[in-house]
């Protein structure tokens, strides 16, 4: 009975076999003419129609610059997307109304110049389509200070995958007056330099860097500290930051971030210029955990003390590191590296004069 059971279950997958080959080789030609015609805002042959505008030309960080459009077919989800050095990733998502219609924020929260375009992912028979590519320039917003010179923590230059949005806790316990607001506006400070998306998850009890041992949860944490807790932050040291490096998933790359703060360091909240402040401590701890290392320059961030007339924001070669370790480089390559899993940490950030 049961060899029966198996002969007719072989005849079975014998006749199963040719159907299946047949819809296998269908899809691809699909794929094929809907990328043929993927440089024309409107094609005939395709299901899909694309009618976008896209903001061109100069705008303010931050700013407001919508990309509206118009899109065939049913209710449909349409994708901004970024031109990378690895190809387009996507930045934003919406879906079009029941006229059709769509309307979302170009990435003006990413100080780059940015080529732009609309995607709109298959649905049911409405093949793929994708609009013109734009080029929408956003500057920094000031002029930055200091030489172009700028290292990595990992010679390797190991940064984050900017294709996942980046999750990131912070514990209060012992937090300087607005310190959890200053490390929230650091981390929107970061992300207009980088291209990286960041989401706060909340609070957390858990302090990363804890009696030498680095503790993970969310991608990022941050908290304050003290000498006894955390031994790196021994012999005056205000801050102290960095991430590990693995097999993240999607790549070789960074797999969790850390900073944590001396919480007796006398600084002045916020982010005001010609004082040491807690602001630009966070802002050289933020560019330690993506990856960037310290440099012998006094007008950049990444000099390794806070100076009372020092920058408050990020220098030219500050902001060419983040630009390096940003979303301008594309997802990670895929596979592993044989590389080690490692932590990489700067502890030597001290009040200078
Ligand atoms: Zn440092």
């Amino acid at each position: 009975m049961r060899r029966l059971l198996l002969v007719v279950l072989t005849t079975l997958g014998l006749l199963l076999a040719p159907l299946t080959t047949v819809t296998a080789s269908a899809a691809p030609e699909k794929d094929a003419s809907a990328k043929d015609k993927s440089d024309d805002a409107v094609s005939a042959a395709a299901k899909t129609r694309i009618r976008a505008h896209i903001p061109r030309g100069r705008h303010r960080l931050g700013s407001r610059a919508p990309i509206t459009g118009h899109v065939s077919g049913p209710r449909r989800i349409v994708k901004i997307q970024v031109r990378t050095q690895r190809g387009f990733i996507v930045l934003g998502k919406t879906r079009t109304n029941k006229r059709h219609k769509f309307r979302i924020n170009a990435p003006t929260w990413w100080a780059a110049t940015q080529k732009l375009r609309v995607f709109v992912p298959r649905h049911g028979r409405f093949a793929p389509q994708v609009s013109r590519v734009r080029v929408m320039n956003v500057p920094i917003g000031y002029r930055p200070r200091g030489n172009k010179a700028f290292g990595y923590l990992d010679t390797r230059a190991t940064r984050w995958n900017p294709c996942r949005i980046i999750t990131y806790r912070i514990n209060p316990r012992r937090a300087p007056r607005h310190g959890i607001k200053d490390i929230h506006r650091g981390i929107r400070k970061l992300s207009n330099a980088t291209g990286l998306r960041f989401r706060y998850l909340g609070r957390t009890k858990e302090l990363p860097v804890h009696k030498n041992k680095v503790h993970f949860r969310s991608d990022m944490v941050l908290g304050y500290g003290n000498a006894r807790l955390v031994p790196q932050l021994r012999g005056g040291v205000i801050g102290i930051g960095g991430f590990t490096r693995g097999n993240t998933g999607a790549g070789f790359g960074i797999t969790s971030g850390f900073v944590v703060f001396d919480a007796k360091a006398r600084l002045r909240p916020g982010y005001a210029g010609g004082r040491a402040t807690w602001g630009k401590v966070i802002l050289h701890e933020l560019a330690h955990s993506v990856g960037l290392a310290h440099v012998n320059n006094r007008k950049n961030l990444m000099y390794p003390a806070i100076l009372r007339a020092g920058p408050s924001r990020y220098g030219r070669g500050d902001l060419r590191g983040l630009r390096a370790m940003g979303a301008k480089r594309g997802c990670l390559p895929r596979g592993g590296s044989r590389l080690e899993e490692k932590t990489f940490m700067d502890s030597d950030l001290r009040i200078g004069k």
